[in-house]
């Protein structure tokens, strides 16, 4: 065999490396390349809220005292009002488990030592602006040393020590023999068609799981668990927020500006959309496939050189680097779906690198140097979404799973072979052997190519894992459902859907058959629900002693779904009506969270919290915090960050018991978001929140909740699991945004990972990578599947490294930039100030503007001049300013300002980017040019129009795609056509005033628009309501509000904002 091709496309001819490290310093170091404890400063514990409580555990874990039965609540009838039992021995559970692991040992064990929470961004406080990847002070401030002192410490004190390092062996297993069955994952519910880039190995020759050589050659050597010593690398929590200081007072803009020529400004009719009052807009812009204009188009001989992917641009000039005076063209928007720049590889291996969907780069050349990146003023960082439903994956199973030995990489397609027995690691540099069993290639069945094995030629690969890589056995899928059953909550109307959903879907939860399901609901009390097989009916349990809660009947309370279904069943029929005339208004949300955390302790699981308002009784207790009349002040805005440790500490506490849990908040009341939030924050959950939600007054809610619930319940999951990033050995990664907590420097504790799920990591250069032509990062996604099998998902990504200015500007991504400039922002506004966060992100486009201006620019010519492909990014600045996070002056509710701010946290940059920046589309002349024809439908591709009132038309109909919401907007002197063949309504006054649906009419023009709306649907995975709007309907104003490029009383116009820029720039 020949394994030349990978030698050369890697680099690794003999020489590329040749001053890499053949010798991985880190080699006994198990924090893999370049995590090492200096990467921790960063985390500086700023945001200790207070003392921790003393003692081993937050909540009484000793013996249970006997008290007698506070029966306050009346049972429904014919269910037993519960007595506290007489205690027998305490739960083995009960404990915190940092005191005890217990028996049953936890995979990700260190967690119960969680660090001290810090600011992701606490060394960036003081210049409005950010530093991006500055490295980090050497040297840990002191408060690092004493983790146990930081807010959470009352884990720590139990067990002060780092967990003991074999516990999470498994994840770190050495490659044993190997023993491959390649088998196809069946085609996941999946919302969109990602298929495996690249055309590397034909997924079909896959198809049939072949096994070969069955269980053999387990090499003992091999399996030699390395200690895992990552785990003990406890470091800081990325995402809390102290009380934000009192930042300087925001930064107004939009008074001081000239009188805008007509067109740039908002008016409350939209004019005519004549073209006189857009001369720039041309249809054919020359850049509308930027993205894609700089690949390599070398062949042959030439691609195979690496020296190559540097030097491509430096050529010619890019489309990316074109330049465009921002002040003159005013038309910049691609007609169709902006796609990420292609990184500048050799074509084999960016045909074979990893999705952009699932992992891309803010910047896809990466700067060889720390003071490089410094003088472009761009963040550097990752955008993942490494759970995605993928339609194709192809998944290994094998008693070998290959890594490196040094720095535990995992073999992928940007490690280079030596020859046929020995591959050099891509992060670290070292050599390894191939083992004997990866020689031979199951998907050829041939033997001697082993850069031909699946794991070299896919970026993304899903292994089955062996049982070194667990430590107990894998958990069943547990899900526990707490749900509120106060007055406010049964007036609502949720708890109908929520067991309708659940009845319609039990069949359809990802589990197998050990499955185990189980019911608390609540009110001034917990109650319980005893499901256990030969009762005759569901019996409930009521605890009224909310102050020390226990768990009545310990072993029935969660029952295995397939032996209880009929029991499940009827609790769920009968639910709705058990608490119809209630009129308990309390909500002890909090007692009922720890109840639901000592259930599901042994196992680690789903809760799935419902609730309807403030929680005001019991631990976890909240006051509103909100004054309406600041909803709209154009100062900072107070409480953006927790009122109680509360929420975050049993989060924590979760988390170290493998228990995420998401919190669906259907409230038309403040329910302080930002405190209940971080209940899922912490522990890996997801925050649902429905506004106003009501059964009778706001059906389009009820659709969304039913529609949101469905793909809830049945979409896949991952349990106890760990995400790792490694990165090239030189790179680090300092800050991460998302749902988790931060276990270790670059290892992220999900007790439940979701495919809805993003992530992102700002990364720094800590030494230069001065003769490297890539580097690669590779994220590593440990979990249970709902079946029970231990698997690894690996994601591989491969980015050149530049030495130029120009050709990092080349190769900017703008959306993955402001992407991450938004997750950095909604910390910003936490830790300092929502002014100081908007600052910061004006300065970030001032800043790279500028850098390209003195750098860059070689003819300085006058005007706001950007690269190509920065064109967008002034607009997308102005975006998130008037975005619902982080907009001034502006009436925002608190709660929808947090929620905001919790999606720019950890939706997948794709959803993100429509919250910032909505699709605008006519859609009352769509016709059938240029659709797309998917499995037999039609789906016209109307162009994206900009977001300005001078778009809209009185003749025409525009959707807007907002992400989670559509609007559709009806113009006042509509296209009669459309009114009757598409809304089925005579005339524009007769459009009725909440109209949520289109009709489903047989004609053209119909099945046209509601097979647009329907594709756009399709591709996320939450459900957008869809609004048709007139001009007297008051969600006008909302759909005016996302009309980013207009002037507003209370922020800039667009034209404005780049005057504003252009200002500085020049300065
Ligand atoms: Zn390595």
């Amino acid at each position: 065999m020949s394994s030349t091709g990978f030698n050369s496309q890697n680099g690794a001819g003999g020489q590329p490396y040749a001053n890499g490290p053949s010798q991985n310093p880190v080699a006994l170091h198990p924090s893999g390349p370049g995590y090492n404890m200096a990467h921790q400063p960063p985390y500086n514990p700023t945001q200790v809220k207070g003392p921790m409580p003393p003692g081993p555990g937050l909540y009484n874990s000793g013996p249970y005292q006997p008290v007698p039965l506070v029966g306050s609540y009346q049972a429904p009838p014919g269910q037993p009002m519960l007595h506290r039992p007489s205690m027998g021995p305490p739960q083995p559970m009960t404990p915190p488990q940092s005191a005890s692991p217990g028996p049953g040992l936890r995979m990700p064990p260190a967690q119960a030592t969680p660090p001290p929470p810090v600011s992701a961004n606490s060394y960036y406080q003081h210049p409005p602006s950010w530093q991006y990847g500055a490295p980090p002070p050497i040297g840990a401030p002191p408060s690092m040393a004493v983790p146990q002192h930081g807010p959470v410490a009352n884990h720590v004190t139990s067990s002060p020590s780092p967990a003991p390092p074999q516990l999470s062996v498994g994840y770190n297993a050495a490659p044993p023999a190997i023993h491959n069955t390649m088998q196809p994952l069946g085609p996941p519910a999946t919302l969109q068609g990602y298929t495996q880039p690249g055309s590397a190995p034909p997924m079909n020759s896959m198809v049939a799981p072949q096994s070969y050589q069955p269980g053999h050659i387990q090499t003992p050597g091999n399996g030699a668990p390395f200690p895992n010593s990552l785990d003990h690398l406890e470091t800081g929590h990325t995402m809390t927020g102290p009380a934000p200081p009192p930042g300087p007072p925001a930064r107004h803009m939009g008074q001081s500006y000239p009188a805008l020529p007509p067109g740039y400004q908002n008016t409350s009719a939209p004019p005519n959309a004549s073209p006189m009052h857009h001369p720039m807009q041309t249809p054919s812009q020359p850049y509308s496939h930027a993205p894609q204009q700089y690949q390599q188009t070398s062949a042959g001989p030439a691609q195979l050189s690496p020296s190559l992917a540097g030097l491509s641009l430096q050529s010619q000039t890019p489309e990316a680097l074109r330049v465009v005076n921002l002040l003159q063209e005013r038309n910049l928007l691609p007609p169709g779906p902006i796609s990420p720049p292609t990184p500048c590889l050799p074509q084999d291996l960016q045909k074979i690198n990893c999705h952009p969907e699932v992992f891309r780069s803010t910047l896809t050349s990466i700067p060889q140097t720390q003071s490089l990146l410094n003088k472009a003023k761009l963040p550097l960082g990752l955008l993942l979404h490494p759970f995605k439903d993928l339609t194709q994956l192809p998944v290994v199973t094998s008693s070998t799973i290959v890594r490196c030995r040094s720095c535990r990489t995992y073999i992928n397609p940007f490690v280079s072979f030596l020859d046929q027995r020995r591959w050099k690691c891509n992060l670290c540099y070292r050599v390894n052997d191939v083992p004997e069993e990866f020689m031979y290639n199951p998907v050829s069945r041939s033997y001697g190519e082993p850069h031909k094995r699946p794991e070299v030629q896919n970026a993304t690969i899903e292994f089955i894992a062996p049982s070194e890589y667990m430590l107990r056995p894998p958990q069943p899928a547990v899900y526990l459902f707490v749900l509120d059953v106060s007055h406010n909550a049964v007036e609502t109307g949720y708890l109908d859907v929520v067991c309708q959903s659940l009845l319609e879907n039990i069949n359809s939860l990802p589990g197998d058959s050990r499955t185990k399901i189980g019911f608390i609901t609540f009110d001034s009390t917990i109650h319980f629900y005893n499901l256990q097989e030969g009762l005759s009916q569901p019996q409930m349990l009521i605890v009224s002693d909310i102050e020390d809660i226990f768990l009545p009947t310990p072993d029935s309370l969660l029952v295995n779904l397939d032996e209880c279904t009929e029991m499940v069943q009827d609790l769920l029929k009968s639910l709705p009506h058990m608490f119809g005339k209630t009129m308990e208004t309390q909500s002890a949300l909090g007692p009922a969270l720890q109840a639901a955390f000592k259930l599901l302790s042994p196992t680690g699981g789903r809760v799935s919290v419902f609730q309807t308002q403030l929680p005001n009784l019991g631990v976890g207790s909240l006051k509103s915090r909100e004054d309406p009349n600041q909803r709209a002040s154009a100062k900072d805005i107070q409480h953006l960050s927790p009122a109680t440790d509360f929420y975050k500490k049993l989060a924590l506490d979760c988390s170290g018991q493998q228990v995420a849990v998401d919190l669906f908040l259907l409230s038309s009341q403040y329910c302080d978001l930002a405190s209940l939030g971080c209940i899922s924050r912490y522990s890996a959950g997801s925050v649902y929140y429905y506004p106003s939600y009501h059964q009778q007054h706001n059906p389009a809610q009820v659709e969304c909740f039913q529609k949101d619930l469905k793909r809830y319940l049945t979409r896949k999951i991952g349990f106890e699991a760990v995400m790792r990033i490694r990165c090239t050995k030189g790179l680090s990664i300092h800050t991460f945004h998302g749902n988790f907590f931060v276990r270790s420097t670059d290892l992220l504790s999900l007790p439940n990972v979701n495919p809805d799920a993003g992530f992102a990591v700002q990364m720094s250069i800590e030494e230069n990578l001065v003769d490297m032509q890539v580097v690669s990062f590779q994220a590593a996604l440990l979990y249970t599947s709902s079946k029970g099998e231990r698997r690894i998902r690996v994601h591989t990504l491969c980015l050149p490294v530049v030495n130029s200015l120009s050709d990092i500007f080349a190769g900017a991504d703008v959306q993955a930039i402001t992407g991450l400039l938004a997750s950095m922002a909604v910390d910003r506004s936490v830790t300092a100030s929502l002014s100081d966060a908007r600052d910061a992100m004006t300065n970030a486009s001032i800043d790279s503007l500028t850098s390209y201006r003195t750098s860059v620019l070689t003819i300085q010519q006058p005007g706001l001049l950007a690269p190509a492909c920065l064109r967008l990014f002034p607009l997308y600045i102005l975006a998130l300013l008037k975005q619902k996070a982080f907009r001034t002056g502006t009436s925002t509710k608190l709660d929808d300002r947090v929620f905001a701010m919790c999606q720019l946290k950890y939706q997948p940059l794709a959803y993100v980017m429509l919250m910032i920046h909505p699709a605008l589309y006519r859609v009352d002349d769509l016709t059938d040019e240029g659709a797309l024809n998917i499995s037999e439908r039609t789906i016209p591709q109307p162009r994206v129009q900009q977001l300005s009132v001078e778009k809209l038309s009185r003749e025409g109909a525009f959707l807007m795609d907002a992400g989670s919401v559509i609007y559709l907007w009806i113009g006042r002197n509509c296209n009669p056509n459309f009114l009757t063949q598409v809304l089925g309504v005579p005339s524009y006054p007769a459009v009725p005033q909440n109209m949520t649906m289109l009709p489903e009419l047989d004609t053209a023009e119909s099945q046209r628009t509601r097979a647009f709306i329907g594709w756009l649907r399709e591709q996320r995975p939450f459900f957008p309501i869809l609004h048709v709007v007139r001009d007297e309907s008051p969600l006008k104003a909302s759909f005016m509000q996302n009309m980013i490029e207009d002037r507003t009383e209370s922020a800039l116009s667009y034209y404005e904002f780049l005057l504003h820029i252009q200002q500085q720039v020049s300065k």
